[in-house]
């Protein structure tokens, strides 16, 4: 929209356009657009009063699966689209004035799946901030779990050609960008067009964009156990730049429930994946998503699910309640979990995760981190990062003595490290983030 004249600004009230940006995965997220409409409703109003116009949107996953019911609903949104159609937005508002001219209701609704790629008609990242940046190298999945809405919503697999990915990496590191994270609804299952003929995967991609000078850290997401192939995990044990970190979904451990869940993999399959992985990274942090209520659990699957965990140790993860999508195959199963059962096991799966997420941050307590600075912390004198491991870091510099400092220019404030990397003493470890002091020996960096 840059092209056309638009520019940010930093509440609604002010705006020409708002755009929602929706997430369909479970219901809570998708009810949220209504109440945020109803409120965005009343901004509109106030400036139609002083004669300025704003026009709603709705735009992602919720308008794609619900556009003609969010038309119904809320009156006031505008223009409803969905995640391949956003390189259209210019024509969109073009659609709207011409409406608006014409003393129409506005109405522009598009959720097609159109042949063209979107990459290649929306302008590169330009001005991007800070030192760390996500890149979309694949979108959409195949793989049609029966809880799941992204097959739906977003289409069946398809990754982008290696050579864009570098070009655009490279684009983001000339621009002071220094940890790229690869993104992908199902980012293992890459098979992008490769630059020298044929075929790239995820791993080959890895290995091309380690090359790029500057580039010091790459992580994926979201991965499939199923998609985790011999060349990744040979990557995990030969490229430096691959973060120890990987966040690897494995939903239920129990072996009945995973097959209820289309995910093509047991229990046992999994562990030997993280087998697998800590052969070759002895010291990879894991993530998982879970999900506890899937139609027809027990207690014993549950139990199982608690007995993966234990195995496993997770630094971090995410878990939620099933929640029923229209139009999925599990949303119809009858065998339905209770509410009230769903809240008891998911408290369960929390408690023993946070446990085990505060105890990998205890591990690291002494330990001696490089650490990517990405922003000002809230305290003075300190700036946030994180490890290799993926973990928070407040990194307090007001606590350097001044024999520690010696060697830096006493006259450059801290803020110099933001976007770089540096090694950070680790002095204490919370549930959710770990505080350091920088280890200056004047000639590190
Ligand atoms: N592609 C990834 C993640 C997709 S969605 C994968 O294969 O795992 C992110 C997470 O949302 C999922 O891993 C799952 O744990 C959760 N999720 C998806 N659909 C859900 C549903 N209907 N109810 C509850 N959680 C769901
Ligand atoms: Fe959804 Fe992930 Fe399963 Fe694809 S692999 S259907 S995105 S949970």
């Amino acid at each position: 929209m840059a092209g056309r004249d638009f520019t940010p600004v930093d509440s609604p009230d002010t705006a020409d356009l708002v755009i929602l940006n929706t997430c369909h995965i479970r219901e809570k997220a998708a009810e949220k657009v209504f109440s945020e409409v109803g409120r965005l409703r009343q901004l509109k109003d106030s400036r139609a009063k002083d004669g300025k116009s704003m026009y709603i949107a709705v735009a992602g996953c919720v308008a794609q699966a619900e556009g003609a019911e969010i038309v119904r609903r809320a009156p006031a949104v505008d223009m409803v689209f969905g995640p391949q159609t956003y390189h259209r937005l210019p024509d969109m508002i073009d659609r709207a004035d011409a409406q608006q001219a014409r003393g129409q209701t506005v109405r522009v609704l598009d959720t097609d799946f159109p042949a063209e790629d979107k990459f290649d008609h929306l302008p590169g990242k330009t001005g991007h901030k800070g030192a760390t940046a996500f890149l979309t190298v694949q979108e959409g999945c195949d793989k049609f779990c029966t809880f799941c809405v992204v097959p739906y919503t977003r289409g069946s697999e398809v990754s982008r050609p290696e050579a864009d990915i570098v070009q655009e990496a490279q684009r983001l590191v000339d621009g002071g960008v220094r940890e790229i994270t690869l993104l992908g609804q199902n980012v293992n299952a890459y098979h992008g067009a490769a630059q020298a003929g044929g075929t790239q995967s995820l791993a080959g991609l890895l290995y091309r964009l380690s090359e790029i000078e500057g580039l010091e850290r790459l992580r994926y997401t979201t991965s499939h156990p199923r998609d985790m192939s011999d060349d990744l995990f040979e990557a995990h044990g030969a490229l430096d730049t691959l973060m120890p970190y990987l966040h690897l979904p494995v939903q239920s451990g129990s072996d009945r429930i995973l097959k209820a869940m289309n995910r093509r993999h047991t229990a046992e399959d999994y562990h030997r994946i993280i087998d697998r992985l800590r052969t070759k990274r002895p010291d990879i942090a894991l993530s998982g998503d879970f999900i506890v209520g899937f139609p027809g659990e027990t207690d014993a699957d549950f139990e199982q699910t608690l007995e993966l965990v234990r195995f496993v140790k997770y630094a971090q993860a995410y878990s939620f309640k099933y929640s029923p999508r229209p139009g999925t195959p599990a949303s119809v199963i009858e065998e339905q979990v209770d509410e009230a059962v769903k809240t008891e096991r998911l408290a369960a799966l929390q408690a023993l995760l946070n446990e085990q997420q505060y105890a990998f941050n205890q591990s690291v307590v002494g330990h001696t981190m490089r650490v990517l600075m990405e922003r000002e912390g809230k305290s003075s004198a300190q700036l946030l990062g994180r490890s290799p491991y993926n973990q928070a870091v407040h990194v307090d510099f007001a606590s350097l003595s001044g024999a520690e400092t010696l060697d830096e220019s006493a006259t450059q404030p801290y803020t110099r490290h933001m976007g770089r990397l540096l090694d950070v003493e680790i002095v204490s470890a919370g549930p959710n983030s770990l505080r350091g002091r920088p280890v200056l020996t004047g000639t590190s960096f």
